[in-house]
C-alpha cells in the first residue's frame, strides 16, 4: 500500500485530499496543528485502518516512521484574515515548514506536490495568468506574508528538485470553494453565505468591479491528484477559468439563497488583486485536465452545507477573528 502524509490535513483542501487518497487505497498520514483546521473535517476518517492523524506543526522538525511515497504539503493559512492575522506562522509553514517536508522527502524517496497560490501573480498586469508570468507583489503589503511566502516555497522546492533530485510538483491553486470551507475565515463565499444565512447585508469590498473565478473543490482535487502522478516539475496552474466581478458573484449568492438582502460597500483592502483568471492551456496540455462543475451545480452543492451546519456554527461563526 502506498504511503502519504498530507499537511494541513483538517483544513479545507487537505481534507478532501484525505478523502480522495483513501478513496484510491493509500495509507493516508494526516499532518495538521489544528490553528486553522478543524477535526470535524477529518473525524469520519478516524475509524478507518488506512488512516492516522499527527497532530503537529511542521515548521518544527517532522517526524514520520517508516516507508513514505508521497507528501502534500497544504498547511498553511490561506485567507487574507487568517494570515493578516498570524503572519509569522504564515510565513514559517511556507519556508520553514517547507525545508523540513523537503528533507523528510529527500531522506525517504517520496515525491514532494506543494500547494502554490495565484497569489504569486499578486495584483496581476497579465491577464488570463499564464505560468510564465513572474508576477506583481508587494513584499512589504499586508497580502506580502503569504505572497512571499509561498514565492520562496517554489524557489526551495525547485532547488530540491534540480540540486538533489527530488521529484517534486507544483500547483498554482485558484480561487477554490465547496463544502468545509470555514465561514468565518473571511473569504468572499462563506462570508456572502454567512450573511445571507443569519439575514445580513452582503459586504461588497471596493466598487464590486474586481473580479475572480472560482473552482469546485472536486475539480480541484482531480487536477493535483494527475499532477502528483505525472512527471512534470514546472509550475502548473489549476483553476477555473470562468471570471465574474464580486457584484455579480454577490447577486448570484442572493438568488441561489432565495433572500432578498441588500448589498453594502466596504473599504477595498490594501493590495487586493483587480482581477484573476488562470489560463489552465498548461494543465489542458499536460494533464489532459479541465474543470467539469459549473458555478451553479458547485455552488449549490455548497450551499447545502453551509445550510445543515447549527445556528450555533452560524453565529458563532461571525465571531471568530472579530
Ligand atoms: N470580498 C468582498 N466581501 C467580503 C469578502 C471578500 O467583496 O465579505 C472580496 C475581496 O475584497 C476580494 C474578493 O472578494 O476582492 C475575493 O476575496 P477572498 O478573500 O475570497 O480571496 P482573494 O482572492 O482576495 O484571496
Amino acid at each position: 500500500m502506498k504511503r502519504v502524509l498530507i499537511t494541513g490535513a483538517a483544513g479545507f483542501l487537505g481534507s478532501h485530499l484525505c478523502d480522495r487518497f483513501i478513496k484510491e487505497g493509500y495509507y493516508v498520514i494526516g499532518m495538521d496543528n489544528l490553528i486553522t483546521g478543524d477535526l470535524k473535517n477529518i473525524e469520519h476518517l478516524f475509524k478507518l485502518e488506512n488512516f492516522e492523524f499527527a497532530h503537529h506543526d511542521v515548521s518544527k522538525f517532522v517526524f514520520v516512521p517508516g516507508q513514505l511515497d508521497y507528501i502534500l504539503h497544504f498547511a498553511s493559512p490561506a485567507s487574507p484574515i487568517d494570515y493578516l492575522k498570524i503572519p509569522i506562522q504564515t510565513l514559517k509553514v511556507g519556508s520553514l515548514g517547507t525545508h523540513n517536508l523537503l528533507g523528510l522527502a529527500k531522506a525517504k524517496k517520496a515525491c514532494m506536490l506543494i500547494a502554490s497560490t495565484s497569489e504569486v501573480y499578486g495584483d496581476p498586469q497579465v491577464h488570463p495568468q499564464t505560468e510564465n508570468y513572474w508576477g506583481n507583489v508587494n513584499p512589504v503589503g499586508p497580502r506580502g506574508v503569504y505572497d512571499e511566502a509561498k514565492r520562496f516555497q517554489e524557489a526551495i522546492t525547485m532547488a530540491y528538485h534540480t540540486f538533489h533530485g527530488v521529484d517534486t510538483k507544483i500547483v498554482r491553486i485558484f480561487n477554490t470553494y465547496g463544502p468545509r470551507m470555514r465561514l468565518n475565515d473571511g473569504r468572499v463565499l462563506p462570508a456572502f453565505i454567512g450573511q445571507a444565512l443569519r439575514g445580513e447585508d452582503l459586504t461588497i469590498f471596493g466598487d464590486g468591479s474586481q473580479t475572480r473565478s472560482f473552482c469546485y473543490v472536486d475539480d480541484l482535487v482531480e487536477g493535483i491528484y494527475r499532477l502528483l502522478l505525472s512527471d512534470y516539475h514546472q509550475p502548473v496552474n489549476i483553476g477555473n477559468p470562468s471570471e465574474i466581478t464580486i457584484s455579480q458573484f454577490a447577486e448570484e449568492i442572493i438568488k441561489l439563497t432565495g433572500t432578498n438582502q441588500k448589498v453594502i460597500y466596504k473599504d477595498l483592502p490594501v493590495d487586493d488583486p483587480k482581477q484573476r483568471q488562470p489560463d489552465i492551456s498548461r494543465a489542458r496540455e499536460i494533464l489532459g485536465w479541465e474543470p467539469k462543475v459549473s458555478r451553479e451545480e458547485g455552488l449549490k452543492i455548497t450551499y447545502d452545507y453551509f445550510r445543515s451546519l447549527s445556528k450555533e456554527e452560524l453565529y458563532k461563526s461571525k465571531h471568530r477573528f472579530e
